[in-house]
This record gives C-alpha cells, sequence and structure tokens, in this order.
C-alpha cells in the first residue's frame, strides 16, 4: 500500500477513511497519519517556471525562483478549470 502523499488534506483525510473501513490499516496507524496530515506543509507549485518549494508561512507573494508575483495563477484558460 503506497502512501497518498500527493493528495491535499481533505483528499487525504477521505483517502484514510477509506483505508480504515476497509481494515488495512489499524485505528491507530490511521489516527497517527491524520494528526501527520494535519500538520504537514503542502508544496507549492509555480506555474511560471514549474518550481517546487516549501512554504515557510502561508502564501509568498513571489516565486522565490523566477520571482513572479502571478506563480499561483493558472497561465491560460481558467475557463476550463472552473468549479461547478
Ligand atoms: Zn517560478
Amino acid at each position: 500500500m503506497e502512501l497518498k502523499m500527493n493528495l491535499n488534506k481533505e483528499e487525504f483525510n477521505q483517502w484514510l477513511d477509506t483505508v480504515k473501513d476497509a481494515g488495512k490499516l489499524p485505528k491507530d496507524a490511521v489516527d497517527k497519519l491524520r494528526a501527520m496530515n494535519e500538520q504537514r506543509v503542502i508544496p507549492l507549485y509555480c506555474n511560471r517556471c514549474g518550481h517546487n518549494w516549501k512554504p515557510r508561512n502561508g502564501d509568498p507573494k513571489v516565486c522565490p525562483k523566477c520571482n513572479s508575483p502571478y506563480w499561483n495563477k493558472e497561465r491560460q484558460n481558467p475557463e476550463q478549470r472552473r468549479k461547478i
């Protein structure tokens, strides 16, 4: 079984519920993973240069590599990614 650490916190918690319900992990292991999930820092990704980094606190104003203030903006066609 692989850990789905590429999921965001909410998705990871849902995945943990699935694993727990399936009896694949003991409850204390699930609780430990859930606590770890709450504390982990989600790596940020720059849409401009592709740089990945871990934020120290909150979202930065610019990408630390290319200094783009639009690192968290989609480059094009935002309509296609609009949430329902
Ligand atoms: Zn960048």
